[in-house]
């Protein structure tokens, strides 16, 4: 068991090992219905130099996989977004896409992003740890099967890189990053990124976003603007928003979830309509609260 899992000692952004601590409020995870087991109770850290907050112990990429490539497909089912939001704030960084660009989706999923921006003069390309058969429709650039910080070759350069709900789940940003400057054309480029902000719960070990056995880091905007300065970007945008998924969901699907989060707070009754739902509703959380943010940032 415990070789499944890796201890973090130090901050993966910054290294530094000053700290202050929450447990996480977790005795097994839950991936969809599987229930992983967990060798001693987690703490999130949230580094007293550059703001990250980070869990002390984490799968190892090995074990993820192996949870991904039995159970991935029934959890991360195809989920039709339309991305107006997203595609309005593109559409003003390009000027209504009127040049040949270059996009590439980290953690494309089954392809709906790249779908909803895909165009005559745009190639766009993507990176996934698990492939979804559509992708091949869809993608006409180029596609890597790989983990998300892993080193890419591509025969493009990039203008732009987007990460959706993805930041969460890196082990070393500071890789991820000197591989995608690697890969864009320089002070053109730009990074849009949308993740969980840390700064918007009041306890981080309660937050719903943390629970998942695969989201391993949480950031705000003091830990972007360490990112940036380390690695040479400007921040363009920066705002807190809801969740994605939970933007463009129905009104009435919301308030079904929002009972259940408050049902999930009374253990007999989270017992009885976890069985009847086969999901953890400790999952669930406040659909109405604003967790996230998105930025977007420009390579200098
Ligand atoms: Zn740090």
């Amino acid at each position: 068991m415990q070789k499944n899992y890796l201890q973090i000692n130090k901050c993966p952004l910054c290294s530094c090992k000053t700290h202050k601590f929450n447990n996480l409020n977790i005795e097994s995870y839950a991936f969809g219905i599987k229930k992983i087991n967990i060798p001693r109770k987690i703490k999130i850290k949230e580094c007293l130099n550059c703001g990250l907050f980070y869990k002390d112990l984490i799968p190892t990429k090995i074990f993820l996989k192996k949870i991904f490539n039995v159970h991935a497909s029934s959890v991360w089912r195809e989920k039709k977004l339309s991305y107006k939001y997203e595609k309005k704030q593109i559409n003003q960084i390009f000027k209504d896409f009127n040049k040949k660009l270059n996009f590439i989706d980290f953690g494309c999923g089954s392809g709906d992003f790249i779908n909803s921006i895909k165009k005559n003069n745009i190639i766009v390309s993507g990176v996934d740890v698990y492939k979804y058969e559509r992708l091949k429709y869809i993608i006409n650039g180029e596609f890597f099967n790989t983990f998300i910080e892993d080193k890419i070759i591509s025969k493009y350069k990039y203008d732009l890189f987007t990460f959706f709900d993805i930041f969460e789940h890196l082990y070393s940003p500071n890789d991820l990053i000197s591989n995608v400057i690697n890969i864009s054309k320089k002070n053109n480029s730009f990074i849009y990124i949308e993740t969980g902000s840390s700064e918007s719960v009041k306890n981080i070990g309660d937050w719903w976003y943390a629970k998942l056995f695969e989201h391993h880091i949480f950031w705000n905007l003091k830990s972007i603007k360490y990112l940036c300065k380390k690695n040479n970007l400007e921040i363009i945008n920066y705002s807190i928003k809801q969740h994605k998924e939970r933007m463009y969901m129905n009104k009435l699907k919301k308030l079904i979830l929002f009972s259940l989060y408050f049902g999930s707070k009374l253990t007999f009754l989270n017992k009885i309509l976890t069985r009847i739902t086969k999901k953890d509703l400790n999952l669930v959380g406040n659909v109405y609260i604003q967790d996230h943010f998105q930025c977007i940032l420009k390579i200098k």
